[in-house]
């Protein structure tokens, strides 16, 4: 008996460090982040998806345009767009991101809840 329940088709689900939107790495690389693209610029650029996207992610909340409850731990203000966010991401984002991060008024907190602070 296999415990493996992840369908196939979710084996490539990441997190988005920063806001914790789910999707699927290409989505990411093609798209970017919904929320965060203007913050992150992953859109085209697989190497900023992997650093500032992870695979390791806890839990899923599906945010209604109506929904805005999601935002109460959400590190920065602003209108997220509706879709699956991950409740913990495990990962940090690089130190060279959250310096361009801070340097524009956005305060990243990491909701790695395997970091001790
Ligand atoms: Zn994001």
């Amino acid at each position: 008996m296999s415990l493996e329940i992840v369908p196939k088709d979710l084996r490539h689900l990441r997190a988005c460090l920063l806001c914790s939107l789910v999707k699927t790495i290409d989505q990411f690389e093609y798209d970017g982040c919904d929320n965060c693209e203007s913050y992150l610029q992953m859109k085209g650029n697989r190497e900023m998806v992997y650093e500032c996207t992870s695979s390791s992610f806890d839990g899923y909340v599906m945010l209604s345009l109506t929904e805005g409850s999601v935002t109460v731990w959400m590190s920065f203000s602003g209108n997220f767009k509706p879709g699956v966010y991950a409740v913990t991401v495990t990962g940090r984002l690089p130190p060279g991101v959250v310096r361009e991060l801070k340097s524009r008024g956005v305060i990243y907190r990491s909701r790695d809840t395997a970091v001790k602070t």
